[in-house]
């Protein structure tokens, strides 16, 4: 593959794992240094640098929660000190604490909103001074939003609420970013192979709910975030791109 993203520097927000571990490996391949940050999972972000640099190239972990400004704004000097700006931030990470609302606690509400929304908040907001002052051109952002924003589902209120936060949040900032060339775009995921989604799709017969018939792939989530990134999609801002095989 021709690296497109030579000389491009890379944020993944949850790399360590899943679809941040996938997003990473594209995001390498193309050919970008990628900034690999983990919250709790040390190894796995190890392991992710790891395979980066068997593909050739370079990653570097960075433990930091996404909702703490203070943590998310030392990784943003970190970045500028040590590889001189951003060109590409995945907001990425992400939890889920499913409950019917009758049963849902206070903290659980909180804490999916804190990281969900908050995250993103909080992590583009400090690396928005040192996207904008990149010589190589137009930055990008990518959401990682999902199908809960748009479609209902029992025991979801907190995580949809927040997934309805960020769509918002990404069409907003599109708008206010557009002048500065930075192009701000989500991805709203359905049903892909993770540790996050397995407790939820234990429940569900892909060739009866999914009319491509299987679970998706993060790779397949992967290669739409790059695209978005890319120089490719450079027409392409404010929107929410659902990639969920077929459900409506
Ligand atoms: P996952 O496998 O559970 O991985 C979550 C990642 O987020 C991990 O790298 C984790 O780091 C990191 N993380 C969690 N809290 C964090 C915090 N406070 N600060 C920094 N990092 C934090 O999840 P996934 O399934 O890949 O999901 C990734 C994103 O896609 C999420 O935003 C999710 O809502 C969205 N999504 C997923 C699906 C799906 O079917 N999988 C569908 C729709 C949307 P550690 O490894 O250190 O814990």
């Amino acid at each position: 593959m021709e690296k497109t993203m030579k000389d491009r520097v890379a944020l993944v927000t949850g790399g360590s794992r899943g679809i941040g571990r996938a997003c990473c490996l594209e995001l390498a391949r193309r050919g970008a240094t990628v900034v690999v940050n983990y919250s709790t999972q040390r190894a796995q972000a190890d392991a992710v640098v790891a395979e980066i640099e068997k593909l050739g190239g370079r990653g570097i972990a960075h433990q930091g929660d996404v909702a703490t400004v203070k943590e998310m704004s030392d990784l943003a000097t970190k970045i500028e000190k040590e590889l001189d700006g951003l060109d590409y931030l995945v907001n990425n990470a992400g939890v889920i604490r499913d409950q019917l609302l009758l049963e849902l606690e206070e903290e659980d509400w909180d804490e999916v909103l804190r990281v969900n929304l908050k995250g993103i908040y909080a992590c583009t907001r400090a690396m928005l001074p040192i996207m904008m002052g990149r010589s190589s051109g137009a930055a990008s952002i990518v959401n990682l939003s999902s199908i809960a924003s748009s479609v209902g589902s029992k025991g979801h209120v907190n995580y949809a609420a927040s997934k309805g936060g960020v769509d918002a949040f990404t069409k907003a900032l599109a708008i206010e970013l557009a002048p500065k060339r930075i192009r701000v775009n989500a991805v709203a995921p359905g049903y892909i192979e993770t540790e996050m989604a397995r407790e939820v799709m234990k429940d569900i017969d892909p060739r009866q709910r999914i009319p491509l018939r299987r679970f998706g792939a993060t790779s397949e989530i992967a290669n739409v975030v790059a695209f978005l990134l890319s120089d490719a999609a450079s027409y392409v801002t404010g929107e929410i791109v659902r990639v969920t095989g077929g459900i409506q």
